[in-house]
């Protein structure tokens, strides 16, 4: 079994640096599905806000974004690198541009590679190169990127680990009385085509583009998983034990 994690920079970023605790946490719970035998492959964003520890420049500038990007992607790894080394794995940094998935030719050769990586037992580091493409630094914070990454490299589900826990029929940080939906099977136009609400000034995406992502894996006959990135213990009763406690789960 194939599949893709999506961390949001949220999740990755605690008071403008990387959250290493997250991080750790988040090794661990692919070396441990890479110990059950499963394919994993990550998409993670991050790059900016490493980049931002290093050189503080004003990240509401895109052109600073790129910036920071470009300083920050090769920290990112390292840290990933040491990390997994604990638990003697091997990552790599894999950086696509916007128009990857736009062309058959471009998206099969990538496939090689990282089928290659997989059958090497090494995890892929998915981005998308936002130094030379700002469109995913603008908006969508890699979910469009993570849902294409799924799809075309044809793994079965999508797990994105969020600053939310779930889906909910409201908005949860503005109304008490929301309530979670367990598991989502058609996801309406209106609900599809909603306002962006980025939740900080971290996040670009909202829930509006994990909907969009949900919805092209659905139409595409796969599945997706939206879970707490704070807090990993729904997505591993979820991935490890096939238990479904807390998190979305959108299946057609
Ligand atoms: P991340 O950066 O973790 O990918 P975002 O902050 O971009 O996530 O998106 C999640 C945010 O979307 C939540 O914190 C929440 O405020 C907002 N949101 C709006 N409507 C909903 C909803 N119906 N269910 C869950 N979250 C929602």
């Amino acid at each position: 079994m194939r599949i893709v994690i999506k961390v949001g920079s949220h999740v990755l970023t605690e008071d403008g640096v990387i959250a290493k605790g997250r991080m750790m946490a988040l090794v661990e719970l692919i070396a441990e599905l890479k110990s059950l035998g499963k394919e994993v492959i990550l998409v993670s964003s991050g790059a900016v806000s490493a980049g931002h520890t290093q050189l503080s420049l004003d990240r509401s500038v895109v052109a600073n974004k790129q910036a920071l990007a470009a300083i920050g992607q090769p920290l990112l790894l390292k840290m990933y690198q040491e990390k997994f080394a604990n638990f003697d794995l091997l990552c790599s940094q894999v950086l696509f541009s916007a128009d990857v998935f736009g062309s058959e030719k471009h998206v099969a050769r990538a496939k090689v590679a990282i089928d290659t990586l997989l059958e090497h037992g090494v995890v892929p580091i998915i981005n998308e190169n936002d130094t030379v493409s700002v469109e995913e630094l603008v908006f969508g914070d890699n979910d469009r990127l993570s849902a294409h990454v799924t799809h075309y490299f044809d793994a079965s589900m999508l797990v994105i680990l969020s600053d939310i826990d779930a889906f909910y029929d409201k908005d949860p940080n503005q109304y008490s009385d929301a309530k979670r939906r367990a598991v989502v099977h058609t996801i309406l136009e209106e609900e599809l085509n909603a306002e962006h609400t980025p939740n900080n000034e971290f996040a670009t995406g909202g829930i509006v583009t994990k909907l969009q992502a949900a919805d092209f894996l659905m139409k595409h006959g796969r599945e997706m998983f939206l879970a707490s990135g704070f807090d990993l213990s729904d997505a591993k009763a979820f991935l490890l034990h096939k238990q479904h406690i807390g998190g979305t789960l959108f299946k057609s």
